[in-house]
């Protein structure tokens, strides 16, 4: 596989073609940003583990019948994917309260929620990705209803699988983000799953084990990305 020229550089990853069309090769970079582009510094290695978790996880998805865009990890950093056309809206999954959602509601972070949360924002750096529901993505044309409904299915079973997995490795699932896009007409997981779309909390001692450590300073970010990515792989 031929890597060719540079499609994109995000804010945690490059996206290059390769000679087949179909095909894209991401780059993890180890940049971080927070606070919609306002905090930004870097995590040592942290290309390294999120590139390796995404595609762990990914394959436990793509078994338990999610399918994803990943086709072939290529090196630590570098990973052969599937082109899709992003649907852009980030689909966001709350087990239990936390960061925007304990802000927004005023309620305590680590409150049990009576039911499991699905919200959607919308993928629009400008606008500061506002949250968004059902209608207003349909009234945008952002996905169809029919799409709007398989994204809903794939997202709370990710969210089974994954709280089942994480549990086996000592960590709570309290939310995270994901995003899906379209290949041959076909909704199908994309872009990472990693401490930096994750909250994930020691099951014993309640420690974030996340991208909040950045966020929020609390110092060991690098060391904790790595123990998260030594548990995934235990
Ligand atoms: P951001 O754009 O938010 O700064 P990244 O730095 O992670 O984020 O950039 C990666 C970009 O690639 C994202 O916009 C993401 O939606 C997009 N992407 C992820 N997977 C695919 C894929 N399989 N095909 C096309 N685009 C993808
Ligand atoms: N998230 C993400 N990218 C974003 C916004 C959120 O990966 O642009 C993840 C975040 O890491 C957390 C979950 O989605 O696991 C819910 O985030 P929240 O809405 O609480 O926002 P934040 O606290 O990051 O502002």
């Amino acid at each position: 596989m031929e890597k060719r020229e540079q499609l994109y550089e995000g804010k945690a990853k490059k996206v290059f073609r390769t000679d087949d069309p179909e095909l894209l090769i991401v780059s993890y970079k180890d940049d971080a940003t927070a606070f919609n582009g306002q905090k930004k510094g870097q995590i040592a290695d942290k290309g390294v583990v999120n590139n390796i978790m995404s595609n762990i996880i990914f394959g436990i998805l793509a078994d338990a019948g999610v399918p994803t865009h990943l086709v072939k990890q290529l090196s630590d950093r570098e990973t052969l994917v599937k082109k899709v056309t992003i649907l852009p809206l980030e689909v966001i999954i709350r087990n239990v309260a936390a960061g925007s959602f304990s802000k927004r509601y005023g309620v305590d972070e680590g409150s049990l929620l009576a039911k499991t949360v699905l919200e959607f924002s919308y993928k629009n750096d400008e606008l500061g990705d506002p949250l968004i529901n059902d209608d207003h993505i349909l009234a945008l044309g952002l996905a169809t209803e029919r799409q709007l409904a398989q994204v809903r299915a794939y997202a709370f079973k990710v969210n089974e699988v994954m709280k089942e997995f994480f549990l086996t490795r000592g960590l709570k699932l309290i939310d995270f983000k994901i995003e899906f896009g379209l290949c041959d007409g076909e909704i199908i997981l994309a872009d990472e799953i990693s401490p930096d779309t994750c909250r994930l909390w020691d099951v014993k001692t309640n420690e974030k084990m996340d991208k909040d450590r950045f966020r929020r300073d609390l110092g060991n970010v690098e060391e904790t990305y790595r123990a998260v990515l030594d548990r995934v792989r235990a």
